[in-house]
């Protein structure tokens, strides 16, 4: 068995494992990472990556399909393969994979492990014939699908993320567990593309998410024919005589059966704690909750960090990657820097996205109490690019403090995840919202909305009676 000892041990390569890994050793760390499964982690492999790139064909379906609205002729429905399809989603993985890729990162000096990590102490670990010291380790192990515990779930055959990008041909009919953002990006992907999807979902679509959005979303996947139950439990799920699969549903005191050909699971996501032995390192952690870190992402082990989905903080690659920031920072350069969450961004692939920064309206205002909020909203309607483009659906809706202060962001609507960069920014720098009703946008652009809704902060005052006496008054002066 060969004994290593390192400066840092980076356990998962994923987002937040590779993004620890290349930083350490760049500035000259002696770097291991250990990797149980696919480099790339959850995001490149079964997550991120073939999401988005399955949801670009759909709308690419949708939008030959709808050639009518600028004056073209709608393409065929049967134009989807899908096996091309699924191969176009295999190539895009293969493209980004080199990034993430053993050789590269040993390239960067970093030796990588291809085996699973088990600590045996507070400052060792073995993994496959290696058993390992380091000064410092970092926890990156992520997380899987939760599985709900439905009756008769465990003798019929489901995806999950893991298996679903897989297929190589269209299910006739996709029952979906979980409304999720998951659910709901791969339920559109599958209906553009030619599928029936029914999304069963027991509490509200989007729960985390401002509800005036959700709503339109709501609206859209209706009008495209995905069969949505919302507060609907799934009380059992069993193979159908005929092949296929039938999920027993309760809504609202109705019961149902609901038949599908193929299922996926799309209902929450657990931290991968499972098999590191973290007694032995003196990590605490729940099965739930995944491992508990302070400020500075330190364990209960001070020698031992945790990034990503395994703390169950926030499930997001850009989130991941943040934080390993923050790890390097306290870990080899020994700042105290503390995570800030004030600006944390999350899309929703969806057609419209949905993107969202900062507070939600509720949560803003239960902060405020009595000192209130300001609600700034624009519709897509009134953007002339939006117009252009025939995506009038959507708008920008911001939440301030009563003096300007940027609390949050909410944007729905066509390329809504690139709009909220600049609320991202703002609400980051503490920036007030004046910053960004002056700001000169170019026209025509979608980017006019977040201008527009931050305009809408100064109307009350611009436009009241005591401003037009001012001019007015002005006006007598020559
Ligand atoms: C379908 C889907 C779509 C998503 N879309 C988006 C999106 O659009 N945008 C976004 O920001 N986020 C998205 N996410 C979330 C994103 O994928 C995760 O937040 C991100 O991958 C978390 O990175 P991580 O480094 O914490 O973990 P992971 O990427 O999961 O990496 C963890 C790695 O650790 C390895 N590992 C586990 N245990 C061990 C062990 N004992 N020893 C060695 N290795 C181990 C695993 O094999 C894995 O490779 C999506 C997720 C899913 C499932």
């Amino acid at each position: 068995m060969e004994t290593l000892t390192v400066d840092l041990c980076v356990i998962g390569a994923g987002a937040g494992g590779l993004t620890v890994a290349a930083g350490a050793s760049q500035l000259g760390a002696k770097t291991v990472l250990i990797e149980a499964g696919e480099m790339g982690g959850d995001c490149l492999n079964y997550g991120c990556v073939p999401s988005k790139a399955l949801l670009a064909a759909a709308h690419a379906a949708k939008a030959m399909r709808d050639g009518a609205r600028f004056g073209l002729a709608n393409g065929p429905a049967e134009a989807v393969d899908f096996r091309r399809v699924h191969d176009h989603v295999r190539g895009v993985i293969e493209a980004i994979a080199p990034q993430d890729s053993g050789e590269r990162f040993e390239g960067l000096g970093v030796r990588v492990i291809r085996a699973a990590a088990r600590f045996t102490g507070p400052r060792e670990l073995q993994a496959g014939e290696i058993r390992l010291r380091a000064r410092r380790f970092v926890i990156a192990t992520g997380s899987r699908p939760a599985v709900p515990p439905i009756p008769g779930l465990d003798r019929v055959p489901y995806h999950t993320n893991e298996t679903i990008f897989g297929l190589t041909d269209l299910p006739e009919h996709l029952l979906v567990i979980g409304g999720g953002p998951i659910g709901c990006e791969l339920a559109q992907a599958y209906r553009r593309l030619g599928a029936r999807v029914t999304i069963l979902e027991a509490a509200n679509l989007l729960p985390k998410d401002d509800p005036e959005p959700v709503d339109l979303l709501r609206r859209r996947l209706r009008s495209e024919g995905v069969d949505l139950y919302e507060q609907a439990r799934v009380t059992a799920v069993e193979n159908a005589a005929g092949g296929g699969i039938v999920a027993h549903v309760e809504q609202g005191g109705d019961r149902k059966a609901i038949a599908g050909s193929t299922l996926l699971v799309a209902a929450g996501r657990r931290p991968t704690v499972k098999g590191l032995n973290l007694e032995a390192a003196g990590v605490a952690y729940t099965e739930r909750d995944g491992i508990a870190v302070d400020h500075r992402l330190r364990t209960t082990n001070r020698r031992i960090y945790a990034v990503g989905d395994v703390t169950g903080r926030h499930r997001f690659t850009h989130m991941a990657a943040y934080e390993a920031g923050i790890v390097i920072r306290n870990a080899l350069f020994r700042l105290p820097a503390k995570i800030d969450d004030r600006a944390v961004p999350w899309v929703t692939f969806t057609d419209p996205e949905l993107a969202h920064v900062g507070l939600t309206e509720a949560q803003a205002r239960t902060r405020a109490g009595r000192g209130g909020i300001r609600v700034l909203r624009w519709p897509f309607a009134e953007n002339d690019r939006a117009q252009a483009e025939r995506a009038t659906d959507g708008f920008v809706k911001a939440v301030t403090t009563p003096r300007g202060r940027i609390l949050g962001a909410t944007i729905v609507g066509a390329r809504a995840g690139e709009l909220i960069h600049l609320w991202a920014l703002a609400i980051g720098q503490d920036l007030k919202i004046g910053a960004i009703a002056n700001m000169i946008a170019p026209y025509p652009t979608l980017g006019e909305a977040s201008k527009r809704a931050a305009g809408s902060f100064y109307m009350p005052a611009l436009f009241s009676e005591r401003t037009r006496r001012l001019v007015r008054f002005l006006g007598l002066f020559g």
